[in-house]
């Protein structure tokens, strides 16, 4: 395995177990190749930890601090037997359709790879080019942890890298009519994930247990989820029994996705459920006041980078002030924001701001995070990114 050196007084964020390693704590990478596995070395030689190359800022990804450790397919399959520990530990084995993630990255000490289970369809994505070049080894692997729960892997990765050439989605293991036809659970609730052509591995996993909470608070209520994509909330608004629910999302594919899953659960699309096509903001500005007393602001990543970190914050207070204006009175207000370079302050803060524009007295009942399936390490705080609140508007 090749080496590569730290510069004298850059081993503390490796001695803290942080996972990345940036290019300006090395020495020098000539000879290494972007896919190489390397092995970390502090200025007097001492081993600190092995891992991958990559090249660009964050140079290097560890995958092990431990020195009898290597990196082979005995360490991918006790990352994934360990990630299925990890979420045996919160009952999410108990249905064999169930959707979870199984491996979030650097959360499960597997930077740069992401897999979703649904059912026994797994899919996997890359977010680093090693893990593109190693995705057939962590198959098998795969394979072998998860036995004869898996019937197909799906190889997601052209959105996820954009700048590596030549990366096509495949199907790397199992049929492709196991992955075109399952339909997996949360909580009760089925839904057939869009994993050929929808957005992220086909569902969004990480709002499990808010959802959940919307159903319990959904009863009786005039629901508007926005962002709906495939409508997770709103399908446990309906099963909580709202008594209206208006789902909105900008494409019309999300649109019969959506329908889809309210036939799954209901028999047919509910009569008191409605779809509308449509711009978000736009549909705020025009509604009536006081139509919902229960809005859900689930909007994509507003700033997906630290540079455009002031317009999404503005972006974040222009929605949620909207909203904030035309809830009805005690109504309840879910929002979220899963910008990772945005902090729960700042995120409260957006709020504060929203809330005294819009001239409402609001509480904040409860806060909220990413699912479980989605653990951030305690070393790799990079790793946390969705943050919602509860506000009571009266
Ligand atoms: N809440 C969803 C996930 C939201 S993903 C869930 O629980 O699964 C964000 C969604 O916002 C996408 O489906 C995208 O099509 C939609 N979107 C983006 N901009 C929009 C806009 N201006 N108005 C309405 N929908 C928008």
């Amino acid at each position: 395995m090749k080496q590569i050196e730290l510069k004298a007084g850059r081993e503390a964020s490796v001695e803290r177990k942080h996972p990345w390693i940036f290019s300006r704590a090395l020495v020098s990478t000539k000879g290494i190749e972007a896919g190489d596995m390397v092995e970390v070395l502090d200025s007097e030689g001492h081993f600190c930890g092995r891992g991958y190359y990559e090249g660009g800022s964050i140079a290097v990804r560890l995958l092990t601090f431990a020195e009898g450790e290597q990196i082979d397919a005995s360490l991918w399959q006790r990352r994934f037997q360990e990630a299925l520990e990890a979420r045996k530990a919160f009952g999410l084995l108990a249905s064999p359709r169930e959707g979870f993630r199984l491996v979030y990255g650097e959360g499960d000490s597997l930077p740069g790879l992401i897999v979703d289970l649904y059912g026994g369809v797994a899919v996997m994505q890359a977010h680093t080019l090693t893990m593109h070049l190693r995705r057939r080894e962590l198959t098998e692997s795969l394979a072998t942890v998860l036995g004869e729960r898996l019937e197909a892997v799906y190889y997601k990765s052209s959105d996820s890298l954009p700048m590596v050439e030549g990366v096509v989605d495949e199907l790397l293991y199992g049929s492709i009519d196991a992955v075109e036809q399952v339909v997996a659970e949360e909580q009760g609730i089925r839904f057939s994930p869009d994993i050929l052509r929808g957005q992220k591995t086909g569902f969004f996993l990480d709002q499990r247990q808010n959802r959940a909470r919307v159903g319990e608070l959904a009863k009786g209520r005039r629901v508007l989820n926005m962002f709906c994509y495939t409508g997770g909330f709103s399908l446990y608004a309906l099963r909580g029994g709202a008594e209206r629910v208006v789902s909105l999302d900008s494409s019309p594919r999300a649109m019969d996705l959506l329908e889809d899953n309210l036939k799954l659960n209901f028999g047919e699309v509910p009569t008191c459920h409605e779809s509308v096509v449509g711009d978000a903001f736009k549909y705020l500005y025009e509604m009536e006041e006081g139509a919902f007393d229960m809005i859900i602001l689930d909007p994509p990543a507003f700033a997906k980078r630290r540079e455009v970190l002031r317009n999404g914050l503005q972006g974040y207070r222009k929605l949620n002030s909207a909203a904030l204006r035309k809830i009805a009175k005690g109504g309840l207000l879910f929002t979220f924001s899963c910008s990772q370079v945005v902090g729960v302050e700042e995120f409260r803060q957006a709020l504060f701001t929203a809330a005294l524009h819009a001239g409402r007295e609001v509480r904040v009942l409860e806060q909220f995070g990413q699912f479980a399936d989605h653990p951030v390490s305690i070393y790799h705080p990079e790793g946390s990114y969705l943050k919602g609140f509860l506000l009571y508007v009266s």
